[in-house]
Parts: C-alpha cells; structure tokens; sequence
C-alpha cells in the first residue's frame, strides 16, 4: 500500500508580501544591523567579544575552558600518578596510554611515561574526572595549532619513576637521585618526527627541566 497517497505531505504556502515590501523590510534589516555595530563602534566599553590576537598579552580564558591535558607536577618537580590506569580505562576514544615500568630499586609498578593524544582527545575531562589522585588537569592553553600532527602527542611526565609520595620519604637526596629518570615532552612510545613545534616558542614549548629539589 503507498502511505504517501494516504497522508500526503502537502508544504505550507509561500508567504509573499510583495517586491516593494521585501526592500522596505530589507533596508530596515539592515539599518538596525548597522545601529547595533554603531553602537559597540561609539562604546566599546560595552564590547563582549575578546578582541584577540590584539588582546594575546592579557587574555586569560575561562576557568571551565578546556585545552590541554596536563600532569601537574610538584615544586619538587615530581607528581602523584600511582600508573594505576584508571584514566586510561576512563577515555572513550584511546587517548592516553599509561606506560609504567617496574622499579628498579622499589621493584613497584610506577609511571615510565604518560602519552596524551591530543590530535584524538575529545576534552571531554572523564579522565581527570576518574583519576583517584587528582594527578590531571585541564589547562585553557588554546594556542597549539601545528603543522605536524604528530607534534599533538605528548608525554606529559617529566620523569620515569613513583609518585612524589613515595619519592619526597627519601631523605638521602643521593638516593632519591636513583629513583627516577628524565623523560621529555615528545618521548612517546609512538613514531614521532618532531622534537620541537615548527618555529619552536613556548605554545607547547620544548620540555622544562623539572625543578628538581636535591635537598
Ligand atoms: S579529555 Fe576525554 S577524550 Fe581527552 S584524554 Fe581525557 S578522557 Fe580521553
Ligand atoms: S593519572 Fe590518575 S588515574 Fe591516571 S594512571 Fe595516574 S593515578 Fe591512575
């Protein structure tokens, strides 16, 4: 049985209010477009807009504004990431890998790199949401447009080795000193060709050297 015969779609009739009129309308359109664009033109007080590039120096994005994925790390230069995985399970699209390693000298499971893929990553924050630790953070740093896609995937771990817990009950620095080794920035466990953006600049910047206590 054809059902359109039976419920035929019939569209609404063309309003036509007449060639005159729809100048009339038009131009009234745009005269109250052009008193809007006035009016923020004579108070740009009043302008909701961040004017950037112009503004680059002092723009501060939006505390929920979501960019970068980040591993904070200590004024120790170490963080609190146990390796247990969770985020990893947490991400719906495969962004991160947690690579850990067993200590050599703790014989524990602890973090050798963290791989973040930003060129997947969704920011949706289910990772840092299900992290136990509070270890992740999102940061508002929008400017990391590249030319290179493999330049988005990032270690965000400055060093292999256990959590600031573990490391800061060290006393001797000597022997804490064995405890970790430095990792950068683009030492993923994936082929990449980059060690440092297109230009270089601090956008997403060659890895800092971890402040490191050796006291
Ligand atoms: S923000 Fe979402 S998509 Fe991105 S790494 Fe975290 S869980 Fe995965
Ligand atoms: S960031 Fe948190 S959830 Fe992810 S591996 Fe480290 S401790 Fe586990």
């Amino acid at each position: 049985m054809d059902v359109s015969r039976m419920n035929p779609i019939v569209a609404p009739p063309l309003r036509r209010s007449g060639f005159f009129a729809d100048i009339v309308a038009g131009l009234r359109s745009l005269l109250q477009g052009m008193g809007i664009t006035f009016r923020y033109f004579s108070h740009p007080s009043t302008v909701v807009t961040q004017q950037y590039p112009e503004n680059r120096a002092t723009l501060k994005m939006f505390d929920r504004y979501r960019m970068r994925l980040s591993l904070p790390h200590d004024e120790n230069g170490f963080h609190k990431c146990t390796a247990c995985r969770i985020c990893e399970q947490a991400c719906p699209n495969g962004s991160i890998n947690v690579v850990s390693r067993k200590g050599a000298v703790t014989g524990k499971t602890e973090l050798d790199r963290y791989i973040w893929r930003m060129d997947s990553c969704t920011f949706c924050n289910a990772c840092v949401m299900a992290c136990p630790f509070s270890c992740l953070k999102m940061n508002g740093d929008f400017e990391c447009s590249v030319f290179d896609k493999s330049l988005l995937v990032f270690n965000l771990t400055r060093y292999a080795g256990p959590t600031s817990t573990v490391l800061m009950k060290v006393e001797n620095p000597e022997e804490r000193r064995k405890l970790w080794e430095p990792r950068d920035v683009y030492s993923g466990p994936l082929p990449l060709r980059g060690t440092e953006l297109p230009g270089g600049g601090k956008t997403l910047g060659k890895p800092e050297e971890p402040a490191r206590s050796e006291t």
